[in-house]
C-alpha cells in the first residue's frame, strides 16, 4: 500500500450555473480503492435538488440556449472540448483517485474526450429535416428535428467521464439541456467537470451535477416528470429499474447495460495477437469494462496452447499503485466489487473449474487488488461463463467447428460486444454477421470512436450512443404540413 497523502478535496452540487453545497448541508466522502484514504468530500444532494436542477434545466431551453442556433452551439463545444483538453490531466487524476483505475489508462481516455465534443461540434449545425414529396400536390410538407427537452443522465463509476460525454456531447449538439446523476463510487471527476462547462461559457442550467451517496436521486431523477430523456448506463438489474420508471412518464430512454463478450479464436488465428486481445478485453481496466471479453471461446485444437501463452501474459501482468507509469492493472474500485468478484471465483472451483492462473489476492498488495484470473474446465452452464463478474476474470472453454463457435458465442443474454479470431476473410465476416451484438471487432479488441454507434442487443441496452445515430435519441421529428392553395377544405374528409 502506498503512504502518499492525498490533499482532501471538496466537490459540491451545480444547478442553474451555480455552485451550491445541497438542501442537505451534508456531504459524504469518496476513499481511494489504492490506499484506501478518504481523499474528497462531496455535496450530498437531496431529491429536491433533482426537482430544482429539473426545473433549471427547463427554463434554460427558452432564454439564451433555447435561441442559440447549431452555430452557436457548435462554437461553445469546441471550446469545452479545448478546456478539457487544457484540463485532461486534471480530471485523470481525479478518476484515479475515486475508482483505481490506471493513471495512463486514464489520461489516455480524458485527452480523447475533447474529440467526442469535437464530432459533435460539427454536427450541431447540421441536425437538417427533409422535404417529404406526397401524393397531395397542394401541400408542401417538411420536418424538423428538434431539441428532445430536459435529459436525465444515471452513469456507473468505471469510466465516469467517458460514458457521460456519450451522452453529454450529443445532447448538447441538438440542444437539449441536461441533468447528471453520476455514481455514488466515482462522483468527483463529474462535479469537477461542471467547471468546466461554466468556463466554457454554456448558459446557466444548461448543464447540472447532482451528487450524492442515496440511490433514491437516481430513483428521482429517471421518474422525474419534468425529464423527457434518461440516458442510463450502469447494471441490466438497475436499468430495468430505469425503463420502467422512465416508461410510466413515457419517457424515451437508452440504456447501456452489462455484457459477457465472446473472444472466438479459431486455430488459423495468429495466437500471439489473440492472446493479446484477450489480455486487453478482459484484463485492462482491471476487467471492469462493460465490453470486457471475458469468454474464450477457442478451436479445441489450439486450446492448451493459447491457455498456455494467455497465462504466461497474465502472470507477467504488474499490479500495483496505480499512478505507476510501470503499473498494468490497478485495484478491483471498492469493497463490494471486489467481493463480488472473489465470489464468482470461488463458485467456479465449486463447481469444477480449474484456475489456471490468479484467483487470488497478492499478499504483498493486500486491499482489494486480484491477481488477472483465467479459468478452464468450464461450459456454456457454469455460472462464471453466464454471469457478468465485471473483473479480471476470463472463462475458457472449447468449440469444434464454426457452427459450434457461434452457437457458443450467442448462448447468453447479453449482446454488447465480440471478437474473431481468423486469419480467413471469408470466415471472420460470416462470424462477424452471426454473432448478435453490437460491436464486433476482427482481429482486435476494445477499440471506439466518437463516428462509431455503440451499444448492446438483448440485455446489453437499447439504443446506440456515439456516430451521427446518437443524434436521432436527444431530437424529435416534427412534420410540418404547409396548404398551398389558401381555399378552404372539406372538414369531414381526411387527407
Ligand atoms: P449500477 O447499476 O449499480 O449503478 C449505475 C448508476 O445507477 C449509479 O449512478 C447508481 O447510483 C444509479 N442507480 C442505482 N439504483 C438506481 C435506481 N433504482 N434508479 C436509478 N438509478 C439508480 O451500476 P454500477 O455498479 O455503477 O456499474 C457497473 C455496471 O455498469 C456493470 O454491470 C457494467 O456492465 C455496466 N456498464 C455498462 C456500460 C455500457 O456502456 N454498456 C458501461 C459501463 C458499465
Amino acid at each position: 500500500m502506498s503512504t502518499t497523502t492525498l490533499i482532501r478535496e471538496k466537490f459540491s452540487l451545480y444547478i442553474g450555473g451555480k455552485f451550491v453545497p445541497g438542501s442537505s448541508g451534508k456531504s459524504f466522502t469518496t476513499s481511494s480503492p489504492y490506499t484506501g484514504e478518504v481523499w474528497a468530500d462531496v455535496a450530498e444532494g437531496t431529491v429536491a435538488d433533482i426537482d430544482s436542477a429539473v426545473a433549471n434545466a427547463r427554463a434554460a431551453l427558452t432564454g439564451p440556449w433555447g435561441e442559440m442556433t447549431g452555430t452557436g452551439r457548435s462554437a461553445l463545444l469546441r471550446k469545452l472540448g479545448d478546456v478539457i483538453a487544457e484540463n485532461a490531466e486534471r480530471l485523470a487524476t481525479l478518476e484515479v483517485n475515486d475508482s483505481g483505475k490506471l493513471f495512463h489508462e486514464m489520461i489516455g481516455q480524458t485527452r480523447a474526450l475533447p474529440q467526442w465534443y469535437y464530432y459533435y461540434a460539427g454536427l450541431a449545425d447540421k441536425i437538417e429535416g427533409r422535404q417529404i414529396p406526397t401524393d397531395k400536390p397542394n401541400f408542401l410538407v417538411y420536418t424538423k428535428r428538434e431539441p428532445v427537452g430536459v435529459v436525465g443522465a444515471i452513469t456507473p463509476w468505471n469510466s465516469p467521464l467517458l460514458l457521460l460525454t456519450f451522452k453529454l456531447a450529443p445532447a448538447l449538439a441538438a440542444g437539449c439541456t441536461f441533468v447528471v446523476k453520476p455514481s455514488e463510487h466515482a462522483p468527483a471527476s463529474t462535479a469537477f467537470l461542471a467547471e468546466l462547462l461554466d468556463q466554457a461559457g454554456f448558459p446557466p442550467g444548461v448543464f447540472n451535477v447532482v451528487t450524492g451517496e442515496s440511490r433514491e436521486l437516481g430513483q428521482a431523477l429517471a421518474a422525474h416528470p419534468g425529464v423527457d430523456k434518461v440516458a442510463f448506463t450502469g447494471s441490466t438489474a438497475t436499468g430495468a429499474l430505469v425503463a420502467q420508471a422512465a416508461g410510466k412518464n413515457i419517457n424515451k430512454v437508452t440504456l447501456e447495460l452489462g455484457g459477457k463478450s465472446p473472444q472466438v479464436v479459431f486455430e488459423d488465428a495468429d495466437l500471439e495477437a489473440a492472446a493479446n486481445g484477450l489480455l486487453a478485453g478482459v484484463f485492462a481496466a482491471t476487467g471492469q469494462s462493460c465490453m470486457a471479453g471475458s469468454r474464450l471461446i477457442v478451436h479445441e485444437s489450439i486450446h492448451d496452447k493459447l491457455v498456455d501463452l494467455v497465462v504466461a501474459k497474465a502472470n507477467d501482468i504488474k499490479l500495483g499503485d496505480p499512478t505507476s507509469e510501470e503499473t498494468q492493472m490497478g485495484p478491483v474500485a471498492n469493497g463490494p466489487q471486489y467481493r463480488k468478484v472473489m465470489d464468482y471465483i470461488q463458485k467456479a472451483r465449486d463447481e469444477g473449474g480449474v484456475i489456471a492462473c490468479g484467483g487470488h489476492t497478492p499478499e504483498d498488495l493486500g486491499g482489494f487488488f486480484i491477481r488477472p484470473t483465467v479459468i478452464t474446465g468450464v461450459n456454456r452452464n457454469s455460472t462464471v461463463v453466464k454471469e457478468e463478474i465485471f473483473g479480471p476474470v476470463l472463462s475458457v472453454y472449447t468449440f469444434t467447428d464454426e457452427t459450434e463457435a457461434i452457437e457458443l458465442a450467442n448462448d447468453t443474454e447479453y449482446g454488447l460486444a465480440g471478437a474473431v479470431w481468423t486469419k480467413d476473410v471469408h470466415r471472420a465476416h460470416r462470424v462477424a454477421g452471426a454473432i448478435k451484438a453490437g460491436t464486433i471487432w476482427i482481429n482486435a479488441y476494445r477499440v471506439l470512436g466518437p463516428q462509431v454507434p455503440f451499444g448492446g442487443f438483448g440485455a446489453s441496452g437499447i439504443g446506440r450512443e456515439n456516430g451521427i445515430d446518437a443524434i436521432n435519441d436527444y431530437t424529435e421529428t416534427k412534420s410540418v404540413w404547409v396548404e398551398l392553395t389558401g381555399g378552404t377544405r372539406d372538414p369531414f374528409k381526411l387527407g
